[in-house]
């Protein structure tokens, strides 16, 4: 370690993208200065053309440790990640047992991920019903905020929320002045239309997306920006899914309302009119919507309605995909894709005109913001620290399971080709991925204040 000066044609800095030398002291970024102004008492490793972005930063994953380590945990999830770029994963508050909804919760998670962790990480807290008294000591504690659903979320030990739980808990909500994360689908739409689909085929992937319609999002969202204009807590509205919500959003933010949005690459690079029958490694909640929808939802993240992007990695064991019927309705619902997230965006997003520079406000910067890391995370820039990734923007590759890293390689991606190779992953300063392989210590931590 010590002094250390990486030096790329295209580094990637909150002022755009300059050929230079970043600057490291232990685990910290000194400073960014032109090649030829490296002080000699560096190291030097010289890059090339290919370009340092900051360590991604992923604010939705679901690692699933303690209580479903079978289904991930803390070294699969952090490897996966290093392999995709990411230096620090935001960890949601389900579906590990017991659900982060207390601070003894947090305490157990703690110790399951100590000495796991490729990559840094950090908790949210989750708002269920009637645990209001633990919002404030949840923060105390250094939960970087809060989650809640207004649906059933598929497991039992965490409680959806309706209206009259969430009046009872954004007052402590607001207090913390912390963001609250929501699960935007409310259950009335989807009960109904499931019900009304009850003997139609499930294998077929049109009947899942019937299921779950945009109503039930858009729903969903108005009642939260009703709550948010009253309240005044951050509202953060996760996986948007449907484009029919964005002019809502807009006019909200234009209100003045304090709420951020995200959707995840799934929805920005898969469409239903592709996904196949019985295709259920396609199968997440809100789903997967059509051509058109997609094509709105990267104008929305063009007009900045969409403040950024996460993958909510949550994997399962492959027989929960129903691999045998291939029934929509029973697989669980969810897309693990930290090893490819920044390949499928760069693939999207560079045959749209969009630039590196966007991946990073994306990817990093934005999801830093919102879990409170974003004085420290997210920015190639003096003072911050030394995270960064070394990416290939213009090699291919063909996605095979030795590329995904999460302990069931399970992906909608295998077989197809995308844009961008990550070649290189530092934390703070050390190598963790290095052209394919892991290398060093599990030396990931908690982020805290
Ligand atoms: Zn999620």
């Amino acid at each position: 370690m010590g002094l250390q000066a990486f030096v790329s044609s295209r580094l990637v800095t909150p002022e755009g993208i300059r050929p230079g030398a970043l600057l490291i002291d232990g685990e910290t970024i000194r400073g960014i200065v032109d090649p030829g102004e490296i002080p000699a008492r560096y190291s030097l490793e010289d890059f090339g053309t290919a370009t340092l972005l900051p360590g991604l930063v992923d604010s939705h994953v679901h690692i699933n440790q303690p209580g479903r380590t079978e289904w991930e945990g803390f070294c699969t999830a952090t490897r996966a990640a290093a392999a995709g770029g990411y230096t620090m994963l935001v960890d949601m508050p389900l579906n590990c047992v017991p659900a982060t909804t207390n601070v003894a919760a947090l305490t157990a998670k703690r110790e399951a991920a100590h000495g796991q962790c490729w990559v840094d990480w950090a908790s949210w807290g989750g708002v269920v019903q009637g645990n209001q008294a633990e919002i404030a000591p949840l923060a105390s504690a250094g939960a970087r905020g809060y989650k809640c659903f207004l649906v059933h979320p598929g497991i039992e030990e965490f409680t959806m929320v309706g209206e009259a739980d969430l009046r009872a808990a954004l007052p402590a909500v607001a207090k913390t002045e912390l963001p609250l994360l929501v699960h935007a689908e409310l259950p009335g739409p989807i009960d109904s239309a499931t019900s009304r689909l009850q003997s139609e085929d499930w294998r077929h992937y049109a009947t899942y997306l019937e299921s779950r319609p945009d109503e039930a999002e858009l729903g969903a969202i108005r009642l939260m920006l009703r709550l948010c204009r009253e309240f005044k807590f951050r509202l953060h509205i996760v996986h948007l899914a449907t484009a029919q919500a964005l002019q809502e959003l807009k006019a909200a933010r234009d209100e003045g309302l304090p709420v951020t949005v995200e959707t995840c690459p799934h929805y920005l690079h898969l469409d239903a009119e592709k996904i196949p029958d019985g295709a259920t490694q396609c199968k997440c909640a809100p789903p997967i919507r059509g051509d058109k929808n997609r094509e709105s939802l990267w104008q929305g993240l063009r007009d900045g309605i969409i403040d950024f992007v996460v993958t909510d990695h949550s994997p399962c064991p492959p027989s929960m995909k129903r691999p045998g019927d291939a029934n929509f309705r029973d697989a669980w619902g969810g897309i693990a894709s930290l090893s490819m997230a920044m390949p499928i965006m760069w693939t999207e997003a560079s045959h749209r005109g969009f630039t590196l520079s966007d991946i990073a406000r994306w990817m990093s910067d934005k999801p830093s913001q919102l879990a409170g890391s974003g004085a420290r995370k997210g920015r190639l820039a003096t003072g911050y620290d030394a995270d960064f990734v070394v990416f290939d923007p213009d090699s291919e590759f063909t996605v095979t399971q030795n590329h995904l890293h999460h302990r069931h390689p399970i992906s909608p991606y295998l077989g197809e080709t995308l844009r961008g190779v990550v070649k290189r992953t530092y934390l703070r300063g050390k190598p963790v991925f290095r052209e394919g392989a892991f290398v060093g210590h599990r030396e990931g931590r908690e982020f805290r204040q």
